[in-house]
């Protein structure tokens, strides 16, 4: 599922640069995802990194967009067609992946 930010966002700003894949921008009231370029960090953290650096820990997954692990690092390589170790890291399947972290 793709990650959300719930109304708890107090506007801080700390989850855009952190983004891998640009998902995240300012609305008019909250931070927001895009869900069509969240990949849940598959790919490239084993946890999601907005949620790692918020405040009040409002990235949390949607709960209604269950999405599977190879959706998500299927979108990684659509997202990033140019990023050739990220290929080759979800080939190998030697990817970080919230799925994979312990
Ligand atoms: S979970 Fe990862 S890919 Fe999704 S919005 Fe947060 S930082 Fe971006
Ligand atoms: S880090 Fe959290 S509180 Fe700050 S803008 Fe992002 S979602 Fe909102």
């Amino acid at each position: 599922m793709a990650t959300m930010i719930t109304a708890e966002c107090i506007q801080c700003g700390a989850c855009l640069p952190e983004c891998p894949n640009e998902a995240i921008s300012q609305g008019s009231e909250l931070y927001e995802i895009d869900p069509a370029r969240c990949t849940e960090c598959v790919g490239f953290h084993e946890k999601e990194a907005c949620q790692a650096v918020c405040p009040v820990e409002c990235c949390v997954p949607d709960p209604g967009r269950p999405e599977t692990e190879d959706v998500l690092a299927a979108r990684a390589i659509a997202l990033h067609p140019g990023d050739a170790a990220l290929r080759a890291r979800i080939g190998s399947k030697s990817f970080p992946s919230r799925f994979r972290a312990k």
